[in-house]
């Protein structure tokens, strides 16, 4: 059963086995992997509940407005010389699996062996995982994407990229039936990308777990060093304001709010300060994006709106993947307007796309505010800034390797460059970082997992040192950034914090 708050004449009372905050992709396989088990599951949303046959008919702009995170305005604010990075989430029935582009992942072998090198933890190697990645891999039915759904502007990229000794690889997505619209980022029209929305909830629904949305748990609630439950506001519409308050008694909570507001409930509840790490060593994967016109027409949102990637074998910092924003959310990010702007958009159907991002250091931080949004802020590591130019730069050389007329960089105050020798004229070492136009997807952190509680928010099973019953099971664990696509990776890591629990004897009190 999903209940709308903004629906409801009165608080309901509540009270489960286990509450889980936030329906996104760690909440939403707690909630399907502990009702299977025979637990009473209660998820607690702070976003709306949207069928996906109303959303997937929805225009971007509308989506990103009532199913994003602030409608897609988050920021991490640079400091020093960083970029200042817009960051992505969704904060619905859904959380950001809703939102993305399908691509999945693994967490590379490389990064696994640091964990279990760093922490200890052998049941963190890529061997001990193997079984959680498949339960999930199965349940969202993943699939390689086929090769001619690749967009033409993908296939120019690999032309270029090939050439320069990193030819495009197939991508991995979570879809069934997808007919290659490239929407994917603003929820799927035809549910053929498999959010788990569409998988994993109405496991749990089936199963008799109650999902409630408009509730946005504002406190947890302690006795002692032991969790018994949390409380919070119902949410009206369409203001989404306060409209009332809700109390729900569990032994067992599980936060699930995502990496930027999994710290603020800790931090607003009093959690988590024995290891003074909560809101600290976030990851973002800055992501960057060139464009290049072509004179052969392109029509670049034809095809699926990731298909292929590339990586050097060598380079562990970056990897490369394709991406295409449908033409009326790239023109709205464009400057200008009147007869400039026309001529510009007139160059859409010839424009081509693709994407980089940087394997970073956990240098973000988020800071809780009077506020309900946390401010974030981001110190680019200076590894990462000379990564984040190299990447550019291959990305634009690709380009014209396979015959852009035109390369436009994401970064500000740069001309558009007409030819190589434009590209090779330009010093990277004096550009600012400050300057590049860069977004997030995943980000990462923020209440890691580790063995000493003076340093983690967490233990290796994703209990929260400080207090018993807690547990964290979202993008926040993560002992570092993975260099890939999150959410196989949060879900997975989600999958054997579930077994975890449901290895740990249940508190016998119930409240
Ligand atoms: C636009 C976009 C594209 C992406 N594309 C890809 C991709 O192609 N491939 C890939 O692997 N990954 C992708 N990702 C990343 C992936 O979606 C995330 O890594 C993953 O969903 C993170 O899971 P999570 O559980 O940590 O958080 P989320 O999925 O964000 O879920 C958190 C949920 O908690 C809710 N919440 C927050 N605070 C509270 C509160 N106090 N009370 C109640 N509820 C609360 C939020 O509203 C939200 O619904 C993309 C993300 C975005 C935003
Ligand atoms: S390309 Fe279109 S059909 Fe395929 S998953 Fe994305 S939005 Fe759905």
């Amino acid at each position: 059963m999903i209940v709308r708050g903004s629906e409801l004449d009165r608080p309901l009372e509540l009270r489960a086995e286990v509450i889980v905050i936030g329906s996104g992709a760690g909440g939403s396989v707690i909630a399907k992997e502990l009702t299977e088990a025979g637990r009473d599951v209660l998820v607690l949303e702070e976003g709306r509940y949207v069928r996906p046959q109303v959303y997937g008919q929805w225009r971007p702009s509308m989506t990103l407005r009532r199913m994003g995170r602030s409608g897609g305005t988050t920021a991490a604010i640079g400091v020093g010389d960083s970029p200042t990075i817009n960051i992505q989430a969704g904060s619905c029935v859904g959380g950001s699996s809703v939102m993305t582009g399908g691509v999945c992942f693994r967490i590379p072998g490389h990064v696994h062996k640091e964990w279990v090198d760093d922490l200890g933890v052998s049941s963190l190697s890529e061997e001990a995982m193997l079984p959680f990645y498949k339960r999930v891999e199965k349940a969202i039915h993943v699939e390689e994407v086929p090769e001619h759904m690749r967009s033409r502007g993908t296939q120019l990229f690999g032309q270029g990229s090939a050439k320069m000794g990193m030819p495009l690889q197939p991508l991995k997505r979570n879809t069934k039936g997808c007919c290659g619209c490239s929407a994917c980022n603003f929820g799927c029209p035809h549910q053929a990308k498999m959010s788990v929305d569409l998988t994993y909830l109405p496991v749990a629904l089936a199963g008799g777990a109650k999902v409630l949305a408009d509730h946005r748990v504002d406190r947890i609630l302690l006795d002692g060093d032991r969790v018994v439950g949390v409380e919070g506001s119902i949410l009206r519409e369409p203001d989404r304001k306060p409209k009332g308050r809700f109390v729900a008694k569990a032994p067992m909570v599980v936060v699930a709010a995502g990496t930027l507001h999994t710290p603020v409930l800790l931090s607003k509840s009093k959690i988590g300060r024995r290891s003074g790490q909560v809101g600290r060593n976030v990851t973002l994967h800055p992501a960057f994006r060139i464009a290049a016109v072509f004179d052969e027409p392109i029509q670049n949102w034809k095809g699926a709106l990731q298909s292929a990637y590339c990586q050097h074998p060598s380079e562990e910092k970056l990897i490369f993947i394709s991406v295409m924003a449908p033409p009326s959310v790239l023109t709205a990010m464009w400057p200008g307007v009147g007869p400039a702007f026309m001529e510009k958009a007139r160059q859409l159907g010839h424009l081509a796309t693709f994407g980089g991002m940087v394997h970073d250091e956990p240098v973000g931080r988020i800071w809780v505010t009077p506020g309900r949004e946390p401010l974030i802020t981001y110190q680019m590591d200076p590894r990462d800034r000379t990564a984040m130019f190299e990447g550019i730069r291959f990305l634009a050389e690709s380009y014209f390797e396979a015959g852009a007329k035109t390369v436009l960089m994401p970064i500000l105050g740069t001309e558009p460059l007409q030819t190589m020798d434009d590209l090779r004229r330009i010093d990277f070492t004096r550009l600012k970082a400050s300057s590049v136009e860069c977004l997030s997807f995943h980000p990462l952190g923020s209440c890691q997992m580790g063995t000493d509680p003076r340093r983690a928010v967490v233990d290796p099973r994703g209990e929260c040192f400080d207090v018993r019953g807690l547990w964290i099971a979202d993008g926040s664990v993560f002992p570092s950034s993975v260099g890939v696509n999150t959410q196989i990776p949060v879900m997975t890591m989600a999958t054997r914090i579930a077994f975890e629990m449901l290895e740990t004897p249940a508190p016998r009190y119930y409240v």
